[in-house]
């Protein structure tokens, strides 16, 4: 079964409001022409109101970069999945390494946002992976497994697979420039994939998206998406600007099958 590709922009801390609406709309005329893959832009929270309204009429996915577990109530600078679908969201990065990392995220708390957002229609992007050190004393396997089984713990026991998608982000190569090699990607990746088969089903696993993350640009990504259980990537500095995030865009629909 072939599984559309994602290409999903991480805009982490940045952009104004007016600077939000500039970018949407250089990006909705370019990526309707990006047929057979799923454009995905994960936005501040300031912005996200202005993106989705925007975005409302195209297949680009508007979404955001954290939200809280519970739906309502004493949690003081939290949003939660309601809120967010009210106002247009469809799609949530959730257990980002930088939000492990800075603001303490455990593996629970992300296991329940993941659980959460399938549960409310929206659809969360869960990141896992390894840092230098863990990599380097040969325990990528033992970090990304625990993470990827502490989520599968929690999901609804009915949850298919086109309703999560996963993102291998190892820590060393976010923002460094140091990719991952193609080989070390599908390494990683298969290994997601044939993890999720032994917990979820075959079903699941050929369905559910994984996508790669850690300095992807215009000049690496064709590698990376050329491996065989790629199916995208998560891109935080590449996807600043919407030359290069359409240049993403565009080598992943290269590698969409024509229909003849
Ligand atoms: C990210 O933000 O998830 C990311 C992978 O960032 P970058 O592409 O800048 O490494």
């Amino acid at each position: 079964m072939a599984r559309k590709p994602m290409m999903a922009a991480n805009w982490k801390m940045n952009k104004t409001l007016r600077e939000a609406q500039e970018y949407t709309a250089a990006l909705l005329p370019r990526a309707a022409d990006a047929e057979g893959v799923d454009v995905a832009v994960f936005v501040p929270f300031t912005c996200l109101h202005e993106v989705a309204r925007m975005a409302e009429d195209s297949a680009v996915i508007a979404g955001v970069q954290n939200f809280y577990f519970e739906d309502s109530g004493a949690f003081t600078g939290e949003v939660s999945a309601p809120m967010l679908l009210d106002v247009g969201a469809r799609g949530a990065i959730v257990g980002h390494s930088e939000r492990r990392e800075l603001f303490c995220e455990t593996d629970d708390v992300v296991a329940r946002k993941a659980a959460r957002a399938v549960e409310a229609g929206l659809l969360p992007i869960v990141c896992v992976g390894e840092t230098k050190e863990e990599r380097d004393a040969g325990g990528m396997w033992e970090k990304c497994s625990g993470q990827v089984r502490r989520v599968m713990e929690e999901l609804p026991d009915d949850t298919g697979g086109e309703s999560i998608v996963f993102a291998y982000e190892p820590i060393w190569a976010i923002g460094t420039g140091d990719t991952a090699t193609p080989d070390d990607c599908q390494d990683a990746i298969g290994r997601i994939r044939e993890l999720l088969e032994e917990l979820q089903g075959d079903g699941f696993a050929e369905e559910v998206r994984i996508l790669y993350g850690g300095s992807v640009k215009p000049d690496n990504v064709a590698d990376t998406m050329a491996q065989e259980d790629v199916d995208g990537a998560l891109v935080g500095g590449a996807s600043l600007e919407v030359e290069s995030f359409m240049e993403l865009v565009e080598a992943a629909r290269q590698t969409v099958p024509s229909d003849e």
